[in-house]
């Protein structure tokens, strides 16, 4: 069964509702962003003044050769990592200033990361990872709940017991996604959710992604190699050598 066939005939929905905004301050907005690091005797220039803009409900891939710095922009855009100049504004709030146990909240509260290892924590079941990031900000309800009506929203309602080594790799894909839902981020960044899959479950993971963009009306921003996400995506953005290439 796809994910879209199992999907469609579930029973519990999803509390998410369409967001729209009327604003035209971006969801997310990267300035002149760059990124080097200490190299022997000099530097290594890895993002050379990357500028970007992202609005509301967008799907955008972030493509680009190996080693072209997608993952270093991902982890800046995400607050995980900091640029050595420029700026990142999320909402319109710049958050290459914030202080880190402000910058924490920022990001518990807009911004689910999704790994390409998928990151989960091994002795935990399904559920139980998706739980972890509600006990940690404010969020209304019990955290068993609302992680069993996330995994349900990912096609997972038949294994919240079940822990990582358990899953496919395409069901540990989904759990991630449903983790970095949890706290009802407005942006979702995923840095080759399709890279660990085979084909069958890339496509299912990919239908699942549009689906919640069409469902929720989050914004996407997906770093990929695999031409069918750029595809999928609403417009690409090609990094090389640091820069936004045209
Ligand atoms: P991509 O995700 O597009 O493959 P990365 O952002 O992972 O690219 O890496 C971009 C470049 O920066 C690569 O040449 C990589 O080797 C280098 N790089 C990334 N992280 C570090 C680091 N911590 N130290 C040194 N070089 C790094
Ligand atoms: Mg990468």
């Amino acid at each position: 069964m796809t994910w879209g066939e199992r999907h469609s005939r579930m029973a519990v929905e999803s509390s998410e509702k369409p967001i729209s905004k009327s604003t035209d301050v971006p969801a997310l907005e990267g300035r002149d962003i760059r990124k080097s690091l200490p190299l022997g005797g000099s530097r290594i220039e890895i993002l050379r003044g990357i500028n970007l803009r992202v609005e509301h409900g967008e799907f955008v891939a972030v493509v680009g050769p190996s080693g072209s710095g997608k993952s270093t922009l991902l982890g800046i855009i995400a607050g995980l990592d900091t640029p050595t100049s420029g700026q990142v504004l999320i909402d319109g709030v710049d958050i290459t200033r914030m202080g880190e146990g402000q910058l924490a909240q920022v990001r518990n509260a807009k911004i689910g990361m999704v790994y390409q290892a998928f990151n989960l924590i091994p002795t935990l079941t399904a559920q139980e990872n998706v739980e972890v990031p509600l006990y940690v900000g404010k969020h209304s309800g019990r955290p068993a709940d609302r992680a069993k009506e996330l995994l349900t929203l990912v096609g997972l309602e038949h294994r919240l017991g079940n822990r990582p080594n358990q899953l496919s790799g395409g069901e540990q894909q989904r759990v991630a996604v449903a983790r970095a839902l949890a706290a009802d981020p407005a942006i979702v960044i995923m840095d080759e959710p399709t890279g660990n899959l085979d084909q069958k479950n890339s496509e299912n993971v990919l239908q699942m992604v549009r689906d919640l963009r069409d469902r929720t009306g989050k914004t996407f921003i997906i770093a990929t190699h695999d031409p069918n996400v750029a595809a999928a995506a609403d417009r690409s953005i090609r990094i090389v050598d640091g820069l936004v290439a045209d």
